[in-house]
């Protein structure tokens, strides 16, 4: 929903969120003006409309994106999105908090992200083949391994990104491996890289737990959306020692106040598609979820979930955004009114897109890694980044989310400063 139907229908439009985070932080760093509005914006996007045809012999003309948004500090990178409600302004929020999530963890990328409007449901997985091979083919002169890329986001996988990976291939006639990150293993993939955004979350809410003296060890956790990153934070949140009570998904919600067997979870899921209708569970909706009496609260979904309408039932001591932009500046202002502590999205998620520089890295130098060395570099990056974070929040006396982008906004107006302006 571009600015100004957000505005007419009264919605968040998550653009605006995101400059908005930008413009505070740049007003207490004194960033110049001319370096201050470069930043707010995406240096360059690409609007596709492409023609697929269908398995009964029929064409549809899809539309699709790609936003770059900054590219001071290196290629720009970020995922691609398959969405009936993809927009343009979403998908530049999405590129801007790439940026902003790369200078957090002080990984030398921009940001980026593209979409599609498609709903994959309603499609066989040949169509959607197609589809991402038509859409690679019009955003090909943009992205490359030095210039922009890509990896998964919602509704998009590892069987999308080796689709990509070929079809960028075939039309330069040599393998590029290190065109998109995200791949199966089998292709350059990143040991890792399928858990690494739920596990650089716990890295972050383990040691922000420390910070408030929380044991994590029986700790009570509802988490919203049950895709890659919330049935992988899930997980590791069990082997933690946490009890997960409640989670939910597109199609329902499983709660059960004891805690969900979660392994026993994700193979109903796999069966069912969804959560709902777990045995030993009872369905549960979006707000009741957000106001379970939990010490985390985890939002995995989309965007402008937590809101100023229900921001005031949650009752949780941590907020982790393992989903990007999942809270309205309103709520934000609610939740730290009541003193929950919001991990930020640019801070929480990061895991992926650092375990993703790991696959890049890797495919450029044809050298893989272990799991264990993957992890391992990823706990020092995520906690370092906590630290960064946490000491900026002490210092000034700020949210987290407000010190994150106080430490990535200086960051990138640095480089963009040391840069100058060509010509
Ligand atoms: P996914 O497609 O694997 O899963 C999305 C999940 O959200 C599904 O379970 C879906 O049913 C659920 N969902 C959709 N609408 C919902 C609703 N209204 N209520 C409850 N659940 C709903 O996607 P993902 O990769 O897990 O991404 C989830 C979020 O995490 C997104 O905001 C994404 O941008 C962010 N993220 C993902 C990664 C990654 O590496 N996968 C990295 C950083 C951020």
């Amino acid at each position: 929903m571009q600015m100004e139907q957000a505005k007419a229908v009264g919605k968040v439009n998550p653009f605006e969120t995101a400059q908005h985070e930008i413009d505070e932080a740049a007003k207490v760093l004194a960033i110049d003006g001319g370096v201050h509005e470069f930043i707010r914006w995406p240096q360059r996007e690409l609007h596709v409309s492409f023609p697929v045809q269908m398995d009964d012999g029929s064409w549809r003309l899809f539309k699709g994106y790609r936003v770059q948004h900054s590219f001071a500090r290196g290629p720009a990178k970020g995922g691609i999105r398959y969405h009936p409600d993809v927009d343009i302004d979403e998908v530049r929020a999405l590129a801007t908090w790439m940026t902003m999530k790369c200078a957090v963890v002080g990984i030398p990328y921009g940001g980026a992200k593209g979409g599609v409007i498609v709903d994959v449901k309603k499609h066989s997985a040949k169509e959607v083949e197609r589809i991402t091979r038509r859409f690679t083919a019009e955003i090909a002169p943009i992205i490359g391994p030095e210039k922009d890329i890509p990896a998964p986001d919602v509704y998009t996988n590892a069987q999308t990104m080796a689709w990509i990976m070929d079809t960028y291939s075939a039309l330069k006639g040599y393998t590029v491996t290190g065109v998109v990150t995200g791949k199966p293993i089998s292709l350059g993939g990143s040991l890792g890289r399928d858990k690494a955004t739920a596990r650089g979350g716990m890295f972050v809410v383990r040691e922000a737990a420390k910070a408030i003296g929380l044991n994590l060890k029986g700790a009570k956790v509802a988490i919203q959306g049950f895709g890659n990153a919330g049935s992988v934070a899930a997980q590791l949140f069990a082997e933690m020692g946490a009890v997960v009570v409640a989670v939910d998904d597109s199609q329902g919600g499983a709660w059960n106040e004891h805690g969900l067997d979660v392994q026993a979870l994700m193979a109903h899921k796999a069966k069912a598609r969804t959560v709902k209708g777990f045995p030993g569970s009872k369905d549960i909706k979006r707000d009741e979820l957000f106001a379970l009496p939990v010490d985390i609260l985890v939002p995995a979904a989309l965007e402008n979930q937590v809101t100023k309408e229900n921001a005031g039932l949650i009752k949780a001591k941590i907020v982790l955004e393992l989903a990007n932009g999942p809270t309205t500046p309103d709520a934000d202002r609610i939740l730290h009114q009541n003193k929950v502590m919001i991990l930020p999205d640019i801070l929480a998620n990061a895991g992926g897109v650092t375990v993703s520089y790991f696959e890049w890295v890797q495919d450029l130098g044809s050298y893989f890694w272990t799991e264990d060395e993957v992890n391992r570099r990823l706990e020092t990056i995520m906690v370092r980044a906590f630290n960064d974070v946490h000491s900026e929040a002490t210092a000034r006396g700020v949210n987290h989310r407000k010190a994150a982008y106080l430490v990535a906004v200086k960051r990138v107006a640095d480089a963009v400063t040391m840069r100058g302006f060509f010509p």
